[in-house]
């Protein structure tokens, strides 16, 4: 029986993993949920899954939670020690939490000796040496969840990069692949978040758009595999059916494909490295007819660009390219700012906030909360 402790249960990832570990009742048990503030939701999948600890990061919700779970015998709780116990009570953690607030307990986890499967990427993408510093001193596994990620991890099939020559990391091109710049810069957020293939949450259905969900996956591949920015290349494939692909020494490549079902990538690092069924609908390639695939353009998706650029710079900038973009997405999903205006702030940001490397999780978070202040600060303005 593997303990899983879901972290953003309520979420997209959060609830793709609850579907497939609620039809496997005899191999796994769900210890601990979290959320930001879905009290609703939150309680729903404490009661359903037995889970003995329910974190609620809005600490004005606990009485709500408590009242909610009256009559089980879970848990309700608040706090940051409350989201570390959560993720380190468990033998496996699915961090799905969104945004840098999803960091620290996964940097818990990984210091207690839990498995990580890792939706999560911006957790990477600011921390990500620290991380995978500490995670190989302690021999903890992190398994990638991203479709990306996960599908190059398969590739590898548990060797490391000795014999790789690149990554291919795919893209969707999102809803705006084939739009002009002035279009794009029209768009609302409902269009912004109608990804054409995949249903996610919000800020990452945005980054889709922007294209900056593929720079913050450079990034994460970056971490993940230890290879430079020059050997990681993104190629547009509107049709997400390859999910990325590795190029070895020789010029052999090797692809994952499936259908665009995130279920699909969490039940590989949920089983792993078993694997288990899932209620997806098979891949029938003679029915999808055609795959293509196109070069991306930096022109119309600065944030290709910029987070290239952040990447090959010192550890200080990915951490402000993520926090100047949380905060830009955020803004442009409530109304304050165009289209066009996430990639504008980053790189606004990443001009003007000139900070030495961070050396510590702490750093990181001071680098982040900076960053967030000032880029909000100009939104405002
Ligand atoms: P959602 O927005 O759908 O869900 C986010 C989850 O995180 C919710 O459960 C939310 O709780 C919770 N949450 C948000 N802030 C906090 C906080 N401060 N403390 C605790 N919990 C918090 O996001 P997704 O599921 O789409 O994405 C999750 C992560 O997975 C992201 O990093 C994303 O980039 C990554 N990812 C997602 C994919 C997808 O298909 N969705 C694909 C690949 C990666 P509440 O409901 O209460 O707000």
């Amino acid at each position: 029986m593997k303990r899983i402790a879901i972290l953003g249960a309520t979420g997209s990832v959060g609830t793709s993993t609850l579907d497939l570990v609620e039809r496997e009742p005899d191999r796994f048990k769900v210890v601990a949920v979290t959320a930001a503030s879905n009290v609703e939701a939150l309680a729903d999948a404490a009661r359903r899954t037995n889970a003995e600890l329910a974190v609620i990061a809005d600490a004005g919700k606990l009485p709500a939670l408590e009242a909610a779970l009256a009559g089980t015998d879970c848990r309700a709780a608040t706090g940051d020690d409350a989201q570390d116990e959560a993720a380190c009570m468990a033998d496996l953690v699915m961090a799905a939490i969104v945004g840098t607030a999803g960091m620290k307990p996964v940097m818990s986890a990984i210091k207690a000796g839990v498995t990580v499967a890792l939706a999560n990427k911006e957790s990477l993408v600011t921390a990500g040496r620290l991380m995978m510093d500490e995670a190989r001193r302690r021999n903890v596994a992190i398994l990638p969840v991203d479709s990306e990620h996960n599908a190059i991890f398969q590739c590898l099939g548990g060797r490391d990069c000795d014999d790789v020559a690149r990554l291919i990391l795919t893209a969707s091109g999102g809803p705006f692949r084939t739009k002009s710049a002035e279009e794009m810069a029209a768009m609302s957020p409902a269009q912004a978040v109608a990804h054409p293939n995949w249903s996610m949450g919000a800020k990452i259905s945005v980054d889709s758009a922007t294209m900056m969900n593929k720079g913050l996956e450079l990034i994460e591949a970056h971490h993940l595999y230890g290879l430079p920015s020059e050997q990681i290349d993104i190629v547009v494939h509107p049709q997400s059916i390859v999910h990325s692909l590795v190029e070895f020494i020789d010029g052999s490549q090797l692809a994952q494909l499936g259908p665009s079902d995130m279920r699909i990538p969490i039940a590989h690092a949920l089983a792993y490295p078993d694997r288990m069924e899932t209620p997806c609908e098979r891949l029938d390639l003679a029915k999808v007819g055609e795959l293509t695939f196109e070069a991306p353009d930096p022109e119309r998706f600065p944030a290709l660009r910029l987070a290239r650029a952040a990447l090959e710079a010192d550890a200080s900038r990915p951490i402000v390219l993520n926090a100047a973009n949380e905060v830009a997405v955020a803004s442009f999903l409530d109304g304050k700012i165009g289209f066009a205006e996430i990639a504008a702030r980053v790189e606004d940001a990443l001009e003007k906030i000139d900070v030495a490397a961070p050396g510590s999780i702490d750093d990181v978070i001071a680098i982040d909360a900076e960053t967030r202040a000032r880029t909000s600060e100009r939104i405002v303005a």
